[in-house]
């Protein structure tokens, strides 16, 4: 059962069907997503700025990628926080949010029936300034949420690293997609064509032009999907 909730009061959805049930994807905005499975509420990254959080149900599961302003707002969690609220982040963000549960690449936790899986998100190239990275190897997370027998990849801050290119048996992968931040299409295209995810949704796309994504994703097996996620 899941509780009640008005369409058009909700942010768009998608949903996907696994041998745990139908997964909802929410697409909040930006890098804000939310997933539920049955009754179980999992809060990705969520930031108030992003979109609209009145009508969503609070959280049993918080991820956060990292700590920048766009994917850690303290303040919105504490709103989405139940007793029984598990959150797993970063180092940098668990500062911030003590209660939560520091997770770095390689490091698996389950929720309820969910197993998730951090994975590395890091600049190789752009940077804030000669030797600083926008986000540096080690600092952030991006997370694999494997429900029933699918996988969903939300990569974080990330370009195409050969970690995420290595990736295998993905069905659905979040791919951000802005410079100078994270990916131009081309890398977003080059390491969706490696690692092949079922579905692709880039997010985290600013005011990148999303037809450039699926001009290169054309003839591949991936489903490019675009939903509201500026
Ligand atoms: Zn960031
Ligand atoms: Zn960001």
């Amino acid at each position: 059962m899941t509780s009640p909730v008005f369409s058009q009061d909700l942010p768009e959805v998608d949903r996907i069907s696994t041998s745990a049930g139908d997964v909802e994807m929410f697409f909040i905005g930006h890098g804000s997503l939310m997933f539920r499975v049955n009754d179980f509420v999992i809060h990705i990254d969520p930031v108030k700025s992003s979109g609209k959080y009145d009508t969503l149900p609070k959280a049993d599961l918080i991820l956060v990628t990292h700590e920048h302003g766009d994917h850690l707002d303290t303040e919105l969690i504490n709103q989405l926080r139940k007793q029984t609220t598990v959150m797993f982040c970063n180092s940098a963000s668990a500062s911030r949010a003590p209660w939560a549960q520091v997770m770095k690449a390689g490091d698996i936790k389950t929720a309820g029936n969910v197993t998730i899986e951090a994975t590395p998100a890091y600049n190789i190239v752009n940077e804030r300034a000669k030797g600083q990275p926008f986000h540096p190897k080690g600092a952030g997370n991006g997370y694999i949420i494997k429900i029933g027998d699918k996988k969903f990849y939300i990569a974080g801050d990330t370009e195409n690293t050969p970690e995420m290119k290595a990736l295998k048996g993905i069905d659905v992968a979040f791919l951000p997609m802005n410079l100078p931040y994270t990916m131009t299409p081309a890398m977003v295209a080059d390491a969706a064509k490696s690692f092949k995810p079922k579905i692709l949704y880039p997010y985290h796309f600013g005011d990148t032009n999303t037809d450039e994504i699926v001009s290169l994703m054309k003839g591949t097996e991936t489903e490019v999907r675009i939903r509201k996620l500026k």
